[in-house]
């Protein structure tokens, strides 16, 4: 459930300005401004609630700036509720907020579109067309997109791979153990599907039937950030009812970005989502639980993998050990942490377009640690990560391959692309 202003003015008076989270704050860390750490940002919400401040450009700008990664909440003792603080004052920013009608019209489309399968699947064929029959280089070199102000988001854009249909019935290997449902994710539909069918891969070779409602949605986290909750609890509800009545052991994310909003459906949505909420299971933390791995047949790997945790994963689901559990199946991998992980890549969400400077100084770091770890492969479980750190690595001239945990062991099990 949306906090409404008085809710929201009493979480942000549950903060007694102690200052513990502000070492934990990546842009804190960066600017050393009160305004961008989270005890400011508390401050100035507060001032705006309490009618002190208006919601000028330079509150706007320094909300902008916070990752919402959430490491704050992790480290507060109060145990104040920083994310539900920011995504109920959005609504109050987006409404202050000046701006082109031009870019208000292309963020409602783009809203629009990740909120229907069938728009998303144009959106992914399009996409790919556009990338393979010569229309990206021509764009490129006519200087349009800079025109239109979208060549930072095109280049941003990974190549995409052919869209896949997916069935909504992938039965079991041998005797079924147990049963799960999918959730596809919308970013991770289009830019990932390879992560998808591994996780089919991996989960029926185990003994699990795997269901994939067709009805699914988008998980509403883009259209919550982006200040719309109407559309982000209507597109939760229609999640609740294409996972109805379906009696499956766990409701799998593989994308920990989607996972973290679907877990909180209970927080927004309220008691009749608090079912849905509790199914809601990252990949990697279902099979460290998952039985028949004594029949599996796992490739060993001698290399090291450097894993890089989403926040998302670290500190919303707080799923991050699983992921080193489970890589640790395959035998002679050597698998690290990746130095710095307490702080994020700079690549949540629409970030890296909406605060290109911060995310890449954020992601210069990444780049650092993974220079001197000198690992083979870097392991994340989030799409939006992947894709920001795959493009980092690539400009960074380093020959270092991004995969899903879930995506390493199905290939060392003999995945080739189909599930
Ligand atoms: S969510 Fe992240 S960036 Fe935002 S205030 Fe908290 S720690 Fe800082
Ligand atoms: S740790 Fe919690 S109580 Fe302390 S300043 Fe940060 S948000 Fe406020």
């Amino acid at each position: 459930m949306e906090k409404n202003f008085p809710e929201l003015l009493q979480e942000a008076n549950r903060c007694v300005a102690c200052g513990l989270c502000l070492p934990h704050c990546p842009t804190y860390r960066k600017t050393l401004s009160e305004a961008d750490s989270p005890r400011g940002r508390i401050a100035l919400i507060k001032g705006v609630l309490e009618g002190r401040l208006a919601p000028s450009e330079r509150f706007i700008g320094h909300l902008d700036l916070c990752l919402a990664c959430r490491a704050c909440e992790n480290a507060c003792p109060s145990h104040v509720s920083y994310g539900s603080l920011l995504d109920g004052i959005r609504p109050l920013v987006e409404a202050a907020r000046a701006g082109s009608a031009w870019r208000r019209a292309a963020k409602r489309l783009l809203l629009r579109t990740v909120a229907s399968p069938r728009g998303l699947s144009l959106m992914g064929r399009g996409l790919r067309g556009y990338q393979r029959w010569g229309g990206q280089s021509l764009a490129r070199r006519s200087g349009l997109l800079r025109g239109l102000g979208l060549a930072r988001a095109e280049a941003a854009l990974p190549d995409l791979p052919p869209q896949r249909r997916w069935k909504e019935v992938y039965p079991a290997h041998g005797g079924q153990r147990g049963e799960v449902a999918l959730f596809l994710g919308c970013v991770a539909r289009i830019a990932d599907g390879e992560t998808l069918a591994a996780a089919i891969f991996v989960l029926t070779r185990l003994g699990y039937r795997v269901r994939v409602p067709k009805a699914q949605t988008c998980c509403g986290a883009l259209h919550r950030r982006g200040g719309e909750p109407g559309a982000a609890d209507e597109l939760a509800r229609r999640n609740l009812d294409a996972f109805a009545g379906l009696a499956v052991d766990a409701i799998v994310s593989t994308a920990s970005g989607c996972g973290a909003p679907l877990g909180e459906y209970g927080a927004t949505l309220g008691v009749e989502a608090s079912g849905f909420a509790a199914k809601v299971e990252d990949v990697s933390r279902f099979l460290c639980r998952a039985q028949g791995w004594e029949e599996a047949k796992i490739q060993p790997l001698a290399a090291t993998i450097a894993v890089h945790d989403p926040c998302s994963l670290r500190n919303v689901l707080h799923g991050e050990g699983a992921v080193y559990t489970l890589l640790g199946r395959i035998p002679r991998a050597h698998v690290v942490a990746l130095p710095g992980n307490d702080q994020c890549c700079g690549g949540a969400g629409l970030y890296p377009l909406s605060q290109p400077e911060m995310a890449e100084r954020l992601r210069d770091d990444k780049m650092e640690a993974l220079r001197r770890c000198g690992a083979a492969f870097l392991a994340t479980s989030n799409v939006g990560c992947a894709m920001w750190l795959k493009q980092g690595l690539q400009a960074a001239g380093l020959g270092i391959e991004v995969l899903h945990p879930v995506t390493f062991l199905a290939r060392r099990m003999g995945f080739a692309g189909k599930c």
